[in-house]
């Protein structure tokens, strides 16, 4: 009776340990999982999209602009025209975005995707800092649609046929709501100031038209991305004066 205690005590004995181990293992298998190099989900439910996601590679086709050099930026006038065959980088219509901070004059505008964000969380500071009102009144132009621009413009108000930025989606027009004169509106002040910080220029500044070859256009943003378009704000130069010093 004794020797069967024994071995029942024995065989309880192995089954706790047993269970325990089982127990263990299977909590050290959770602990690696989460430490997997996975954040948690909520890490990336935050306003700003660089904190706590991956660093986007120079490869990936969403990478921002800003990681371009110089060399990729496009320069585009009349000595410098797109190839035929040019296609823009994917670009999105800015009706079907929930767009808050600034308002559309037609339906159908579009701009490259990089832009919308960039235009988005500019409009969104200027907001913040009181100034509204702005209405985005030309984006994205097919070769055909800026041939038909061309031809019912005065001459050389509008650019030619492959000639013009907004064939690429890089670039968007803004006028400001009520006013005839961009350039007189606290819109085009706070767009002066501040653009550069998202990435635009004035493409087109004042007392530049020499180099240009385009008369100045307040209403007129070019996206080269922020550390291009401080240099350049800063600088008070043209796109080409940028591009020529690299
Ligand atoms: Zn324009």
């Amino acid at each position: 009776m004794k020797r069967f205690v024994y071995i029942v005590v024995i065989i309880l004995v192995l089954c706790v340990a047993t269970f325990s181990f089982v127990k263990y293992a299977d909590s050290e298998r959770d602990r690696n999982r989460s430490n997997d190099g996975v954040q948690p989900r909520d890490e990336f439910l935050t306003d700003n999209p660089h904190v706590g996601a991956p660093p986007l590679s120079k490869s990936s086709t969403n990478a921002p602009y800003t990681s371009k050099s110089s060399e990729d930026i496009l320069l585009i006038n009349t000595k410098n025209p797109l190839p035929k065959d040019y296609r823009p980088e994917k670009l999105v219509n800015l009706y079907n975005q929930r767009i808050k901070h600034f308002q559309l004059a037609k339906t159908d505008i579009e701009v490259s995707e990089d832009v919308y964000q960039a235009m988005d969380a500019m409009f969104a500071a200027a907001q913040k800092d009181g100034v509204r009102g702005f209405i985005i009144t030309s984006g994205y132009r097919s070769r055909g649609e800026q041939k038909m621009v061309f031809s019912i413009s005065a001459d050389g108000f509008a650019a030619k046929p492959g000639e013009s930025e907004h064939e690429t989606g890089l670039a968007f027009d803004v006028i400001a709501y009520g006013n005839e004169s961009f350039e007189l509106t606290p819109q085009f002040e706070w767009l002066a100031k501040h653009c550069a910080e998202y990435g635009f220029i004035i493409r087109y500044p004042k007392g530049k038209e020499d180099v240009t070859g385009v008369p100045f256009e307040p209403w007129h943003y070019r996206y080269v991305g922020t550390p291009h378009a401080k240099e350049i704000m800063d600088k008070g130069i043209t796109l080409e004066e940028y591009l020529e010093q690299q």
